[in-house]
């Protein structure tokens, strides 16, 4: 049984969670409930933070705050200083009701619109990290009519080939997000921005993709946006003053995840840039990166109840859950693997092998195929770990199930951040069919 964080467990056998028993939680808030272990997240931004300290060179580290947006999560990066990557105009609202300071604030995204860029004006935020030429055009647009500037960095496209599931691959040349390096179009934008009275270029930004385990593909991907830079320079003369590599570095969800400490992943990419800099006499830029899972993903524990079980001779037991692919669609969308534990009955034998099933209509709605509990009764508390990335991001009301409390917890206090949602809350967006005044109608 492998443990995060503060986790732990208590004389009455019950999993802790920053120092609160999580049956308690489960109580007092009910399930399923999604629980943060906020020492844990802070832990991890600090690590991020303390390597580039050591290597002398000053750096951004942003929070990817699409694996988990909410006011309080935004307001404890304020308090770590980390900046903030948003990909909408709705995320973007979430940081500023949480007063998130503007000029840390990064809007990333393959089709903004024209009215979130203006809002992103309007906010004065730090950056805007261009993907495409139709985007350049609007941002043109909108800071010469406004007089207002706005600094930019540009996505390219390295072409590096991650080994992870092809759905969260993005940095390959085949993709949707981005200018690709290699047929020039990185070139064409920058020239597009180069020297425009508003829009200030910052340097080049590159994400290669999500849940990596090989420091080879950051330091390949580090390796080829240094040398454009280095080209970019003797071509345009231009020098670049910050270098953004991304995030998806990847965590340990199972025992066949082998990560190095997320930070570790960031000396190989803080070692390439040294190097090169050396190596080509270039000014050492800044250097930003952008963990989203690394930092949320294994802070987050799902509680759920377990309600029936069901025997299938010979071939497996279901234990089903009173959540489900409404609150976690990880599993059913790209075979996200978890492990889970008895969190009432923590001393007791995980030797019953179960496979733990939501309460959705889909078959496929299986949250855990063939994991060991203690012999599952009514009422168990199963916690499913490591479940703080894309997982409450990605929630719906299939089913028209409600959505998950969020807790956060730290130094044995918790402290409710999202509420639960209500029957009302599933038909507050609804209207009443009205008298249609229509002859077809009839
Ligand atoms: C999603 C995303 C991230 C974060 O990815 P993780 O795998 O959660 O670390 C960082 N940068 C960009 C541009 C992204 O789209």
């Amino acid at each position: 049984m492998h443990l995060y964080g503060t986790q732990s467990v208590n004389n009455l056998g019950h999993l802790t969670i920053g120092g609160v028993d999580t049956v308690d939680l489960a109580n007092i808030y009910g399930t399923p409930l999604l629980v943060y272990d906020i020492a844990l997240f802070r832990e991890r931004a600090k690590a991020f933070k303390e390597t580039f300290k050591k290597a002398g060179i000053t750096a951004q580290v942003a929070y990817a705050s699409k694996a988990f947006s909410s006011i309080a999560i935004y307001e404890v990066a304020k308090q770590l200083d980390l900046s903030l990557d948003v990909v909408s105009g709705g995320e973007l609202y979430t940081a500023v009701a949480a007063d998130f300071p503007r000029e840390r604030i990064h809007f990333h995204g393959n089709n903004k619109s024209y009215s979130e860029l203006q809002y992103a004006f309007d906010e004065k935020i730090g950056c805007i990290v261009v993907d495409n030429f139709l985007e350049i055009e609007w941002l043109k647009q909108i800071s010469e009519s406004r007089k207002e500037k706005m600094n930019v960095l540009l996505r390219v496209t390295p072409g590096v080939h991650a080994s992870t599931h092809d759905y969260i691959t993005t940095g390959q040349e085949d993709s949707k997000f981005g200018f690709d390096l290699k047929n020039g179009q990185a070139d064409d934008a920058f020239l597009k921005l180069y020297n425009h009275p508003f829009l200030t270029v910052l340097g080049m930004h590159c994400h290669i993709g999500s849940q990596i385990f090989e420091t080879d593909a950051f330091r390949f991907a580090a390796e080829v946006l240094m040398e454009k830079m280095v080209e970019w320079r003797e071509k345009f003369k231009f020098v670049c003053p910050v270098l953004n590599l991304g995030g998806g570095f990847g965590i340990r969800y199972t025992a066949e995840d082998k990560p190095l400490q997320p930070a570790a992943y960031v000396e190989e990419m803080e070692n390439v840039v040294l190097s090169m800099t050396r190596k080509h006499n270039y000014p050492l830029p800044e250097v930003w990166i952008e963990p989203g899972r690394s930092l949320v993903g294994d802070a987050g524990t799902t509680l759920y109840t377990t309600g029936s079980t069901k025997l299938v001779p010979g071939l497996r037991t279901y234990v089903a859950v009173d959540g489900g692919m409404s609150d976690n669609i990880r599993p059913a969308l790209y075979g996200a693997k978890y492990t889970a534990v008895s969190a009432n009955r923590m001393m007791d034998p995980h030797s019953d092998k179960v496979t733990i099933a939501g309460k959705c209509c889909e078959s496929g709605d299986k949250l855990i195929e063939d994991t060991y509990l203690a012999e599952p009764v009514e009422g168990d508390l199963i916690a499913i770990f490591c479940t703080g990335a894309y997982t409450y991001a990605m929630a719906s009301n299939y089913n028209r199930l409600a959505k998950p409390a969020i807790v956060f917890c730290e130094d044995g206090k918790h402290q409710l951040v999202v509420r639960r949602e209500t029957y009302e809350d599933l038909v507050k967006l609804d209207i009443p069919l009205q008298q249609i005044e229509s002859e077809n109608v009839k």
